[in-house]
Formats: structure tokens, sequence, C-alpha cells
């Protein structure tokens, strides 16, 4: 499930460097920390420029901060990954209300994980968070695992996020490479080609474990993020604001409107749907979307078989009778490596059996909010009840 949701903007969280036993981090994924000088400027007093602005301008009062639990520097990292802060920050605090510790998540059903996540996309995420916290109480006693190379083996858990809560919650110096960081290393040592390239990222996790300061890896990690978002911006980065500004490469150059390279540029398919919105006595008929692939595990409208007649199909498919069909208006959503144009259509229906095939349920106009819908299905959903032009979620006649 890929609904876009904004640039990244950062990720983790705390900036004051905990007190816990420091974690001894020995690099073993692909080309850690360790590897050749990669390019000039000299990396010496980059962490250090860094960690001196951070405290000056650096974020310090967002939610997740100010913590070394790692339960909820985990559930930040994972809401904040392809998701802006102000986005994130509302899902944050009502997860935490519903599941104030790791082990009311994992004892949670997926279904209520999934309702509470509905509308912030990227629903693997959700899946993964359930099984984490499960793994975590099954594999680990409840306690999150301290080394970055053991919490980078739970699932919905990569690298860059496993060093994050490392370095915030057990004292590890382990670098990150998230997307702030990324284009901050690009820019700053004027690297070259798609930073999700693989060959381009190897150099940039080298680079970033040559970086990493002895101590402070907390400040200088959160000193990262926090340029990338608010300095180093993808737009119009301010330069005359930055603590790199004498030794940037893009900078010098006059190329920081080119670096980092972007994605190079692929034709995005376009795909069509057609949804059927059931209506029955104020209420939809709505069905759980297999686990795997788009919208996994959540609820959604129908999907129409391709030259399918609709009124039949849904006769027999659904055992009722269809009084009267109309269209809705359509929608388009796009998916990372897909754009999807939706067609919804309106079936007023009277059910004939009282027998429900599994996975289906008749959800009640007033129950929607609380429902774990994809945001364009909540999208037609909500412009369906606006327009007041359908007999959907009107009571009876
Ligand atoms: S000088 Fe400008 S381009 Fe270079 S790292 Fe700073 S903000 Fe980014």
């Amino acid at each position: 499930m890929s609904v876009p949701a904004g640039p990244p903007q950062g990720n983790a969280v705390k900036t004051m460097e905990p007190r816990q036993r420091r974690t001894v981090v020995t690099p073993s994924h692909g080309e850690g920390a360790g590897g050749k000088a990669v390019s000039s400027p000299q990396p010496r007093g980059f962490a250090a420029r860094l960690i001196r602005w951070h405290k000056r301008h650096g974020r310090h009062d967002m939610p997740w901060q100010n913590t070394t639990d790692p339960y909820r520097v985990w559930l930040s990292e994972i809401m904040l990954q392809q998701t802006q802060v102000t986005t994130a920050t509302p899902y944050y605090e009502r997860f935490l209300r519903h599941f104030p510790r790791l082990a009311d998540l994992a004892a949670a059903p997926v279904e209520e994980v999934m309702a509470l996540w509905s509308g912030l996309g990227y629903y693997a995420r959700a899946r993964n968070l359930h099984a984490c916290a499960q793994a975590v109480m099954r594999e680990h006693g409840g306690e999150f695992p301290r080394h970055p190379d053991v919490i980078a083996g739970l699932p919905g858990i990569g690298r860059s996020t496993a060093n994050s809560i490392a370095t915030f919650c057990f004292g590890a110096q382990a670098p990150i490479l998230d997307g702030n960081v990324k284009r901050v290393l690009c820019r700053a040592f004027g690297i070259e080609g798609f930073p999700g390239n693989s060959v381009v990222e190897k150099r940039l996790w080298r680079l970033a474990g040559e970086l990493m300061p002895k101590r402070e890896g907390g400040v200088y990690n959160q000193a990262q993020m926090d340029l990338g978002a608010t300095v180093c911006t993808r737009g119009k980065p301010r330069c005359d604001a930055c603590p790199l500004d004498d030794i940037c490469v893009a900078r010098a150059a006059g190329r920081t409107g080119e670096l980092p390279e972007p994605k190079p540029r692929k034709t995005i398919p376009q795909r069509e749907a057609t949804l059927l919105v059931l209506c029955h006595d104020g209420r939809i008929l709505l069905e759980t979307r297999p686990p795997a692939g788009i919208w996994g595990g959540l609820l959604s409208l129908p999907e129409l078989p391709e030259a399918t007649d609709a009124r039949q199909w849904a006769a027999q498919r659904f055992a009722c009778r269809v009084i009267a069909v109309a269209p809705a208006p359509t929608l388009e959503h796009a998916f990372s490596h897909f754009r999807l144009r939706i067609s919804p259509l309106l079936l007023d229906v009277e059910p004939q059996s009282a027998a429900m095939e599994s996975g289906l349920r008749w959800i009640a106009g007033d129950d929607l909010a609380a429902a774990a819908l994809p945001a364009p299905v909540r999208r037609i959903l909500e412009a369906l009840q606006a327009s007041g032009s359908s007999p959907l979620l009107s009571r009876k006649r």
C-alpha cells in the first residue's frame, strides 16, 4: 500500500544524550562505518558544526522528544517515514492514548491497529508495527533489544531506523541515513547520482559512518534530520542559515538545485477501478481486503471485475435485489508506482438473504469514522454523505 503523504520531514526524536550504557556498534550491513574517505571537503568538524548548530537552532519540542523509551521512539520513527511531522503528530498521540505500552499494542487485534492508522497511508507500516510489537513480546520478553543489528531484525525496521532507535535510546553511536540526511550529505559533499541507487547508497552509508562522532551521537543524528527538514530543504535551502555554508560543495558550485539527483523518471501507469457503493437502510457494504497488496487488511468498497455488469454481478455476489444504479463522481489517487482512477457506482439494494460471506460487513454511516478505511475510499464516502444526493447513509425512506 503506498498512499503518498508528502516528503519526509525528519525522523526520530530525542535530543538529549541518554544516560544508559553505551552500546558498541560493529557495522555489519553492507559498507558501514570505517570505509575510505569519499569526497572533499574533509569531513573533520562536520559533526561538531551540526551539534553546535542543533543546540541553538534544532527542534527540541516534538512530542516524541526528550525520552529514551524505545517504544515511543520506534513508534515515531515508523510514523514519520514518508510522512510529515504535522500529519504524524495526531496519530502518534492517538496511538499512545490507545496503546500506552508496547504490550498493549501487541495484545490488540490487528484490525484495531489498522483502524487507528487509517488515513496515514503506507499501511504495511501498521501491519509491521503490530507484528514487531508481538515479536518483541515473544522473542525479547517485552524489552526492546539494544543492539542495532538485533533491532534491524524486527519486522518493519530497516537499518537507519534501527540505528536511530539504538542511538536515541541506548547510547549507540550509529549512523542514520533517512531522506533528510541523504539530501544534506549529497549537497555538502557533492555526491552525484540518485541516492536511492544502491551504489550511491553504499557510498552514503560509508560516508555517514566516517562522519559519526564518538560522542553525542543522538544530538548529531537529530541535528542532521533537523537541518534537512528546516534549512537544507528540498525546494529552497537556506544556505545563509546553514552551519555547513563554507564547506558545502553544492553551494560553492551553485548546484543546490541539482543535488541530490532526482529519481530517474519512469512513466507512471494509469489504472482504472470501479468500486461499488451498495446502500441499504442507511448502511453500506464493505469488505476486508486481502492482507497483502494494496490496502491490505483494510475495509474497502467491493471492486467490480473488469467488463462486468454491475447490476448482475452485485445481485449474484451479494445475494441482493438491485433497485437502482447511479454513477458518482470519479476520483484520482496516486500510488508510488501507478495512478488509480476510481469510478464509484451507487447501488440501492435489498438483501435477499441474512447469510453473509466472511469478510463482508454492513456498516452504518455513523460508524464509518471509526472504520479502517483507505483514504480514497473515505473521501468517496464523505463526498457522498456531503452531497446528500443518494440513499446512502440516510435511513430507510
Ligand atoms: S549550504 Fe545550503 S545546500 Fe549546503 S548543506 Fe547547507 S543548506 Fe544545504
